[in-house]
């Protein structure tokens, strides 16, 4: 599931194939991840215009259109971008496709249709209306402290919950725990201020790591348990084979060995 780091890198794709390009047509193949416009609508706003430029809030990418629209993308569990050129064949489950006049297409693919396609002229607005939290690399640790303690669920609940830090997931919630030692289902009061400022750090070098890394094609280190997150996958530091456990419907890895129950 694309997460704050693969949305990164889908802004940076998109910057380099489909802005300043005068938008032909607009093919809405599946209205129903359409969530706040109709497709006429959505046409509407973009036919004519141009990407101007993107700007990326949790996991949400934010394309603006120079008649002050922003078309907003989020991948669900399996979108994705793909850029191509008309005259060659374009990707399976494409649940969007934007044709630009210079014979280029941008499609939104998504298999499962997870992914939500939204547009708004007031992207404050629309961050406050779906009640997203401070995005998880432009809080700063005071007020990341602040979110924290007033928390009594999971720490690994917390860090994923979109309401209050917008852009962790599954995925790099497992990798933030196993960096800083904790277990996934620690209650997020019992933690210490001095972990809670491991988490803040761990948390954004995490994330940086990762946005270099999947916008080069390059794959994670191999000391980060992401890596390690298969069927039998072993811990890179103490070699103890890993565990999963549902944590809010979701499957967490961690190290039984290096990240102990507090509780
Ligand atoms: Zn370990």
């Amino acid at each position: 599931m694309p997460e704050l780091p693969e949305v990164e890198a889908f802004g940076k794709y998109f910057d380099k194939t489909s802005l300043n390009k005068k938008i032909e047509n607009v093919e809405v193949k599946n209205p129903e991840i359409l969530q706040n416009i109709d497709a006429d609508d959505l046409k509407e706003k973009l036919e004519g215009q141009k990407f101007q430029f993107t700007k990326r809030y949790g996991k949400n990418l934010f394309a603006h259109l120079n008649n002050d629209f922003w078309l907003i993308l989020h991948f669900g569990m399996t979108g994705k971008l793909k850029y191509f050129q008309k005259k060659d064949e374009g990707p399976s489950y494409d649940r969007i496709l934007i044709n630009f006049e210079d014979n280029g297409a941008l499609a939104f693919v998504d298999p499962r249709k997870f992914g939500k396609v939204n547009l708004t002229d007031n992207m404050e607005n629309f961050i406050k209306e779906k009640k997203l939290g401070h995005d998880a690399l432009e809080v700063d640790l005071k007020t990341f402290k602040e979110l924290l303690e007033k928390r009594k669920g999971a720490i690994k609940t917390v860090l994923m919950n979109q309401h209050v830090l917008a852009g962790v997931g599954n995925i790099y919630s497992d990798e933030i725990l196993f960096q800083t030692c904790i277990h996934p289902k620690t209650g997020t009061n019992k933690l210490k201020e001095d972990k809670i400022e491991d988490i803040f750090n761990i948390m954004e070098s995490v994330l940086k790591t990762a946005i270099d890394r999947n916008i080069k094609h390059r794959s994670l280190p191999n000391s980060f348990i992401i890596p390690h997150r298969v069927k039998n996958g072993r811990c890179p530091n103490s070699d103890v084979k890993l565990k999963t456990i549902k944590v809010s419907g979701r499957t967490a890895y961690y190290c039984p060995e290096c990240q102990k129950e507090l509780f």
